[in-house]
């Protein structure tokens, strides 16, 4: 098949690559002029992680991430909210922080082996769905046709008008993040987080030896008025938060700090009669559960499935690709709408109840289970899950 992919993002290019290597003749349009890595690091998935084995690609990813085994959150004060460990789903399971330079390069490689096409510096402007011909229009008039289209285009995507969406709502709360060089005794398996309120929230994740991705939860509507108060009085917001971070972002200044916006998302019927959207711009969530990219990459591999099994006929392939990914998509949008505005909001009361118990709460029977199973992205719905993909059973 000729296959056109809106959009070099992760989901994108991860698409690209594995239909690439079953032989399909691929471009991907990307209206950046440069394509280029955006952000500082991500927290991949086992299930994520099983695709990026499929593609050939884990284990030099996993020497140069962190195996991270457990996310840990506590207030400023100290109270634990959070202490969620892989290992009670599976002694040695671990999720990968990865610097997103890594992943990107690693994915760009494997489309470039594959003899993937880019064409770069023109938005898509429509998608068009038709059963002969289907084509991404281009921001010059012209078109890529094909026999499949894909659009990978993001949260962020203009192209939303072309199928019915849902829900489409930008977060108040976004992000500053950049990364930062570690102390040598920082643990380095470990995602931390540090609440105050729900107004401000820390992370730290390691993703490099030496190195992790920081967060810094703002609202974007302030982001100018932080920025105008400058940047020592940011540095000593950020160490009477969390004091051992103070030497640590000494040397940041607002050219490292990147401001993240993000989405909820949900596309009603994400897939035509050749036609399909994947990753961020079918289902974009809040960053809270760091399920994003290992969503996308799932998108990606069970669409490449779902055309093998039946000889490459979109009209059938694309039904049972949504039948399939459906059920766990509707988990975490659902999960991410209720968690957010715990930890991102302007509504401080819902930090008392939280900072009270949330710890107590995951002592209940199965809430340790469903939290674990949430973040390693094997949950299904609030009363289902699916074991963990190969190499990570039994
Ligand atoms: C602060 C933050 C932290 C995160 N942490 C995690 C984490 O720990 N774990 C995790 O799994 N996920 C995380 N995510 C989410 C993750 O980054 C996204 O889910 C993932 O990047 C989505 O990839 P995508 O390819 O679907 O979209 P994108 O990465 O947004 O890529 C879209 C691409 O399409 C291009 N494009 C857009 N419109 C057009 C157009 N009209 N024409 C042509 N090209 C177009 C863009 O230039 C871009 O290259 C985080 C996100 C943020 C913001």
């Amino acid at each position: 098949m000729r296959v056109v992919i809106a959009g070099a993002g992760l989901s994108g290019l991860m698409a690209g690559a594995l239909l690439a290597r079953q032989g399909h003749s691929v471009t991907i349009a990307d209206k950046a002029q440069i394509l280029r890595p955006l952000g500082a690091g991500l927290l991949l998935q086992p299930p994520g992680m099983a695709v990026l084995h499929r593609l050939g690609v884990l284990d030099g990813l996993t020497e140069k991430g962190r195996r991270i085994t457990s996310l840990f959150a506590t207030t400023t004060r100290g109270r634990p909210l959070l202490d969620v460990r892989y290992s009670t789903l599976k002694p040695g399971l671990f999720g990968l922080g990865l610097a997103r330079a890594d992943l990107w390069q690693s994915l760009i490689d494997s489309c470039h082996s594959n003899g993937v096409s880019f064409v770069t510096g023109q938005a898509v402007t429509q998608v068009h769905d038709h059963a002969e011909q289907p084509a991404l229009e281009l921001a010059d008039g012209s078109r890529l046709s094909g026999d499949l289209v894909i659009d990978a285009s993001g949260c962020h995507s203009r192209l939303r008008d072309c199928w019915s969406a849902a829900q489409d709502r930008l977060y108040p709360w976004g992000c500053l993040w950049t990364s930062l060089v570690l102390p040598d005794r920082w643990p380095d398996d470990v995602l931390l987080q540090r609440c105050h309120g729900t107004r401000s929230m820390l992370g730290i994740l390691p993703i490099q030896p030496g190195r992790a991705a920081f967060y810094w939860s703002v609202r974007n509507d302030r982001v100018a008025s932080v920025k105008e108060a400058g940047i020592d009085a940011w540095r000593r917001a950020i160490q009477r938060q969390w004091p051992e971070l103070g030497p640590l972002v000494e040397f940041v200044g607002w050219d490292d700090l990147e401001h993240a916006s993000y989405r909820d998302v949900w596309v009603r019927k994400p897939y035509g009669q050749r036609c399909v959207v994947i990753g961020d711009a079918c289902h974009g969530t809040s960053p809270q559960l760091g399920q994003g990219t290992t969503q996308g990459f799932r998108d990606a591999a069970t669409l490449v499935d779902c055309l093998e099994a039946v000889g490459g006929d979109p009209a059938v392939a694309l039904p049972e690709w949504w039948r399939i990914r459906r059920s766990a998509l509707s988990y975490y949008r659902d999960a991410s709408r209720l968690l957010t505005p715990l930890f991102q909001s302007d509504w401080s009361g819902l930090a008392v109840l939280r900072d009270l118990f949330a710890i107590p709460a995951s002592h209940l029977p199965g809430v340790g289970r469903l939290a674990v199973e949430s973040l390693a992205g094997t949950r299904t719905g609030f009363f289902s899950s699916e074991k963990l993909p190969p190499p990570f059973c039994d």
